[in-house]
């Protein structure tokens, strides 16, 4: 493969990439909880902060608290149906 073929195909590997990424919108739905405090541990209301399994962002516990009641939500609204 020339120089050429292969400036084209790390072109492609990154116009591949960027797409990924601008289509990809995540709804946090796998939060996981994490506690500072070891005594408050596998209590949910009392987690201090999550982080999203499947993007890797990290909220506040008021945040992760707010983003699980809503997918909670939005959940049971699809069950009833
Ligand atoms: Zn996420």
């Amino acid at each position: 493969m020339g120089i050429l073929g292969r400036l084209l195909k790390r072109g492609e590997t990154k116009s591949t990439k960027e797409a990924d990424e601008s289509s990809t919108e995540c709804a946090h739905t796998r939060l996981h909880p994490h506690w500072d405090d070891l005594q408050e541990m596998g209590d949910d209301g009392k987690a201090s902060s999550y982080r999203c399994g499947a993007c890797g962002a990290a909220f506040s516990g008021d945040e992760g608290q707010r983003l699980i009641a809503e997918e909670s939500k939005r959940v049971a609204e699809i069950e009833r149906l």
